[in-house]
């Protein structure tokens, strides 16, 4: 199985536009090539169906946008661009000008191990960020360092309580695909490789690989339906209870979790109690 290092993902996510600025986007690549050479620039899907919607109204329109963002494979995000063309190519056109891997998760970096297609994340930041931006840059910052502060140690006391060795949100999500897993079908072949035939139809598990034609394993390090009862057929019905943790990405771990919150925000006193600088 995998056991890649710890990848910090850069939070740089870009609301997308379809008035950005001619050069900017090209600027900002160079930026981020420089600085930032691993890192994955993705749109918030959000602000793309946001600006896509004022030309191509409509819930059909609203609900294949979706599905092709959250295709985690090419079959399922071409099914949807075909079924768009039939309604109106143009439609087509103005989404593939964005390029998917920006904001479709079959096409984003796999050692992230993150499926999010929203910038929710950062418009959470922000809000709470509230009046204190209009302040000054002195209180903004203090009011950043206060938060991360709690934030740290809120986390750090959190995950202590975990009695498992995963995130409690990732193991509802390895239950969930668990129940799904036991309606499938498999064949069986060798060198742990499986074929999984559900009402959605059949997809490929190869477990030495950490892939699974759903393309879902890959993108977000979080056992699929199909990579499941891939395992429980590998390891036994008996064990796979204690196996599947195992085969989650180390990413997605307890250990990683508690990796992102060990560092520590240093106290620093009111400003009128800073040392004077000759
Ligand atoms: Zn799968």
């Amino acid at each position: 199985m995998e056991a890649n290092q710890l990848n910090y993902e850069d939070d740089n996510e870009k609301d997308d536009d379809k008035d950005y600025e001619a050069g900017s986007e090209e600027e900002d690549t160079q930026f981020n090539d420089l600085h930032f050479p691993f890192a994955h620039r993705r749109y918030c899907a959000r602000y793309i169906y946001a600006n896509f919607k004022l030309t191509y109204k409509g819930d059909h329109y609203k609900k294949l946008f979706w599905r092709a963002a959250r295709s985690s494979n090419i079959f399922d995000f071409k099914t949807c661009m075909e079924e768009i063309d039939l309604i109106n190519p143009g439609a087509k056109n103005w989404l593939l000008d964005i390029h998917p891997q920006h904001w479709s998760r079959y096409a984003y970096g796999l050692f992230i191990r993150c499926d999010h297609v929203t910038n929710n994340m950062t418009e959470t930041f922000n809000s709470m960020l509230n009046t204190h931006i209009v302040v000054s840059y002195l209180e903004l910052l203090k009011f950043i360092k206060r938060m991360v502060m709690r934030k740290f140690n809120d986390r750090n006391e959190g995950c202590n309580s975990w009695s498992l060795v995963l995130p409690p949100r990732v193991y509802v999500k390895i239950l969930k695909h668990s129940r799904e897993s036991r309606t499938l079908k498999m064949i069986t072949t060798w060198n742990m490789k499986y074929e999984l035939i559900g009402a959605s139809g059949g997809y490929a598990v190869k477990l030495r690989e950490y892939n699974c034609t759903c393309g879902s394993l890959q993108v977000s390090g979080i056992l699929c339906c199909h990579a499941i009862a891939a395992i429980s057929y590998y390891c036994g019905k008996e064990a796979v209870k204690d196996k599947l943790t195992q085969f989650v990405h180390i990413n997605l771990t307890k250990s990683a979790y508690m990796q992102t919150y060990v560092g520590m925000i240093h106290l620093i006193p009111d400003q009128k109690r800073w040392p004077e600088v000759p």
